[in-house]
């Protein structure tokens, strides 16, 4: 299986699941391909040892998704999308579902864009383990030295739509609510929405009187909230 296909496999997840927002979910991702997520200990001593003798991480038996909870969450969150990589990949290679787990929590088109400069970065915006972060940052340059003579290729195009948000007019990799108007969104950890920040631009100019930067304050709260005044 090529490295591209692997990435198709897990953009189909990005567009069945509606993603595009990260760090992902990986419990409820299992959830929406049908699959329960429960732990080790919740199975009978003789199948926790079975278990564990097939994988100290995880494993599907029938419709579940069994994970040893003893390990770090970041390390928790890698094995149940290498479990769903064997689903959607309909493979039993373990490197290929590796590779799947890891380009489905920290695409390297992501990890572009959210501006990581190191591995640190990519653990802390992805939620992966060091040293899954560290090969995915080492893979990412990778890619960003071959795009970089090459261009994009086909499925590097096709991820950049799927994340191509069109209120913000760029590529989005997150988004929240902003922090005052609660009403626009927020994109790529931004704390304003592009309404916000101008007001706070324009509220730099007059801090004259603090009474009124808090009159203005208030007509921009209701202009976002009810409307033009
Ligand atoms: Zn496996
Ligand atoms: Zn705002």
């Amino acid at each position: 299986m090529t490295n591209n296909e692997i990435i198709a496999g897990t953009l189909s997840v990005f567009k069945e699941c509606s993603i595009n927002n990260f760090p992902i979910d990986c419990w409820d991702i299992i959830n929406q391909y049908g699959y329960k997520v429960k732990r080790y200990s919740e199975l009978k001593p003789k199948k926790q040892e079975a278990c564990m003798g097939l994988s100290d991480d995880a494993n599907i038996i029938g419709d579940t998704v069994y994970y040893n909870e003893s390990k770090s969450t970041n390390r928790i969150r890698f094995s149940l999308m290498h479990e769903l990589g064997h689903v959607i990949l309909k493979s039993d290679n373990e490197s290929e579902c590796d590779k799947f787990a890891s380009h489905i929590i920290a695409p390297r088109i992501a990890i572009h864009y959210s501006k990581c400069k190191n591995a640190i970065d990519v653990t802390k915006i992805f939620i992966l383990s060091d040293q899954a972060s560290r090969i995915a940052f080492d893979d990412y340059r990778r890619w960003r030295r071959i795009i970089s003579i090459y261009g994009m290729s086909a499925i590097d195009k096709q991820m950049y739509e799927h994340f191509y948000n069109e209120d913000a007019q760029k590529f989005v990799w997150t988004f929240d609510r902003c922090d005052f108007c609660y009403t626009n969104d927020t994109y790529n950890g931004d704390v304003l929405c592009d309404s916000c920040k101008l007001y706070e631009i324009r509220k730099n100019i007059h801090t004259r009187r603090t009474d009124y930067q808090e009159h203005d304050l208030d007509i921009a709260r209701s202009r976002w909230l009810y409307g033009n005044l």
